[in-house]
């Protein structure tokens, strides 16, 4: 008798125990409020994301701030070259990308994007004083110039072959956008409302050309299946702040004229 006593007791105190690493557990899971959260930025990127006096700015910092404070999380931002932005990822060094990146097929392999933020797409960018290119066509035998990991450098490495260029690799885009205009480079691929922007800031003498070659979008990533309930609060913060004009706000602070 005594010995099934003790046997019910060190039962109810194993259920009891079990009970409470459960309800640990669903707390954890339950919230991402108040949690802290690792955000690679790419701060070579006007006007989405730039350093000023070791203070971030630009769209996509003030729009992951805004998310961050609509659904009670926090933020860590930590620059790096966009070429190790995904790899991070991987390696767990960070939660959450927001760099100006483009929604891609061949990423989502890797991420999980957020609904599209911001219409960008591709453009070829040539010297001011360059009336020799306009389109793909007039690529035979020049360089161009590309940044390391991009979808600027996967479309030129894609078409390199069939227009006959050559592709040089840069690890950010200032350096990139400096090629070309010292002549080192004939052509250049970026973003367009990024080299829009650089040219309107600077006295970069450089000028797009030719139609916009793709529309790439923008999304904000996450590990691949890792991080479902981040995403969310994610998409649901975007939505709120697209309702209440603070995503409007933001674009207009730096996009107005
Ligand atoms: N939008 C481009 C991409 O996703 C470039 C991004 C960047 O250079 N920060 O590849």
């Amino acid at each position: 008798m005594k010995k099934w006593t003790l046997l019910a007791l060190l039962l109810s105190v194993l259920l009891v125990l079990a009970a409470c690493g459960e309800g640990e557990e669903a707390a954890g899971e339950a919230g991402i409020e108040g949690e802290v959260y690792k955000v690679g930025i790419d701060t070579t990127y006007p006007p989405f994301e730039y350093e000023v006096d070791g203070e971030y700015e630009g769209i996509d910092v003030d729009l992951i701030r805004a998310i961050a404070e609509n659904q009670g999380f926090e933020i860590e931002l930590e620059p790096m070259d966009f070429g190790g932005i995904i790899p991070a990822l991987q390696a767990g060094q960070l939660d959450v990308a927001i760099a100006g990146m483009s929604i891609t097929d061949e990423r989502k392999e890797i991420v999980d994007f957020s609904e599209p933020y911001f219409d960008a797409g591709l453009t070829l960018v040539v010297h001011e004083d360059n009336e020799e290119i306009t389109s793909l066509e007039d690529l035979e035998g020049k360089t161009v110039a590309v940044k390391n990991g991009t979808t600027g450098a996967t479309f030129a490495m894609e078409n390199a072959d069939e227009y006959g260029f050559e592709v040089v690799r840069f690890e950010d885009s200032p350096s990139m956008f400096q090629e070309v205009a010292n002549g080192g480079a004939d052509v250049l691929i970026e973003d367009y409302p990024v080299i829009s922007y650089a040219i309107s800031q600077s006295d970069l003498p450089l000028k797009t050309v030719g139609e916009r070659l793709n529309g790439d979008q923008y999304g904000i990533a996450v590990l691949k299946g890792e991080n479902q309930e981040l995403l969310e609060a994610i998409n649901e913060g975007l939505a709120e702040l697209r309702e209440s004009g603070e995503y409007d706000e933001i674009l207009n602070t730096y996009l107005a004229e």
